[in-house]
């Protein structure tokens, strides 16, 4: 059923080195990249591509950004690390820039999206021993079904996904998993006094840009209040303007208690992650009991500070907004049979296909790779479209048109 597309000797080169070198741990199209600018990258052959995936929203700001590669070029010649054995005037700055921006008393910086949530996490249970009064070891955080916080073998304890969990026990206790979009089972997991926080995804990304009911997120914000419980938001993928708003949270302006930040916070150039809160729970937390050796470091607050001024000069999120409209009416006037469903907000969006053969989504990801737009599939009939925010008009005109095209792949 799949159509034969040639692969170079040079791809195949790479894809065969990989494949005996590296952990199998991922499933990646059979495409080879070599560099990127803004809303493209190319492979080793060449060839151009619109990059639909945006490094699972890490590139928000488009690929090597000038200003926020200049910031790393110039931090990378002066200070990179100094341990939070010491202080850096970086940290500094960037702590009360970024705390200013979200309008937290404090930051919490680590690398990866997963350490941040690990971090939340950390923070949550300890401020329920210290200030709600828990007894020892009986803290409870709700989560959300068909949730994606991350790896850890913490954060994959309270997966619903058997992929990410399958013989990695025994897990972590001390999560309770509710259905997303469901206040009554909120309201009744709500109930225990030995409840903490309530962690969720404002838009479950990674399950395949699962929006929830306009309402349910001040809602929760109410329940969270009223419950004396914190309301943890992970904004790793869905904030840093993609959804059309700074965070998305912002669309019910709806202030969480813990907001978790990673991906596009250095513009997909080094890991880096954030915990913001306020004073009550933040300083819970004391020396030694939490950390991080590249956490915080010189070179990730430099670049930080400069993929935050790139979203706001080049107001990106302006930009998701109208393009994720025109890319979503783009893509329903297409009316294919095999697209069941279109949804998203901003520039982070999904297609559900509706076709008898499985590998139907992967397949169109590749006659979409064969036509210059990269895209990859999530869950196996869902395909996530998330380009970097900087895409114009014109662009997205173009891509919906390789998408139409594309589609003729199914027919068979
Ligand atoms: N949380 C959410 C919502 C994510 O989408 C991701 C990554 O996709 C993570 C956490 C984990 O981030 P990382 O892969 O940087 O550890």
């Amino acid at each position: 059923m799949v159509p034969n597309y040639t692969i170079s000797e040079k791809t195949q080169h790479f894809l065969e080195l990989e494949e005996q070198h590296g952990a199998h741990n991922y499933h990646p199209l059979p495409v080879v990249l070599e560099r990127g600018e803004g809303v493209y990258v190319w492979d080793v052959d060449g060839k151009r591509y619109y990059d639909f995936l945006s490094g699972y929203s890490a590139v928000n700001q488009g690929h090597c950004h000038p200003a926020i590669i200049a910031a790393l070029v110039e931090q990378a010649g002066k200070l990179t690390l100094t341990s939070r054995a010491f202080h850096s005037s970086l940290l500094a700055e960037y702590a009360a820039y970024v705390t200013r921006y979200f309008g937290y008393d404090k930051v919490l910086p680590m690398n990866t999206g997963v350490e941040a949530v690990e971090t939340a996490l950390k923070l949550c249970r300890r401020w329920g021993y210290v200030v709600k009064g828990i007894p020892e070891n009986k803290a409870k955080i709700i989560v959300c079904a068909d949730n994606f916080h991350g790896r850890t073998l913490n954060v994959v304890s309270f997966s619903t996904d058997p992929t990410a969990r399958k013989n990695f026990g025994p897990y972590m206790p001390g999560y309770e998993v509710i259905p997303f979009n469901n206040l009554p089972a909120l309201e009744k997991a709500l109930q225990d006094p030995n409840v903490a926080g309530f962690m969720l995804e404002p838009i479950q990304g990674e399950a395949g840009v699962v929006l929830p009911d306009e309402g349910y997120l001040s809602k929760v914000r109410q329940y969270c209040t009223d419950a004396g419980i914190l309301m943890i938001a992970d904004e790793i993928q869905t904030g840093l303007s993609r959804t059309g708003r700074l965070l998305a949270c912002d669309h019910e302006a709806i202030r969480p208690d813990v907001l978790i930040l990673g991906k596009a916070l250095s513009g997909g150039t080094v890991p880096v992650s954030a915990v913001l809160a306020d004073n009550d729970i933040m300083l819970t937390i004391q020396p030694g009991e939490h950390g991080s050796t590249y956490g915080g470091n010189p070179l990730a607050c430099k670049v930080a500070m400069a993929a935050l001024e790139v979203l706001r000069n080049e107001r990106m999120a302006d930009n998701a907004e109208k393009m994720g409209h025109l890319l979503r009416e783009g893509i329903k006037n297409i009316q294919s049979p095999f697209i069941n469903i279109v949804r998203g907000k901003g520039l982070l969006n999904a297609i559900v296909i509706d076709h008898p053969h499985k590998d139907a989504a992967w397949e169109l990801c590749l006659a979409l790779k064969e036509n210059g737009l990269l895209a990859k599939p999530t869950h196996g009939d869902k395909i996530r479209f998330a380009p970097p925010l900087t895409i114009n008009a014109a662009q997205i005109t173009e891509c919906v048109e390789i998408i139409r095209h594309s589609l003729q792949a199914l027919n068979h």
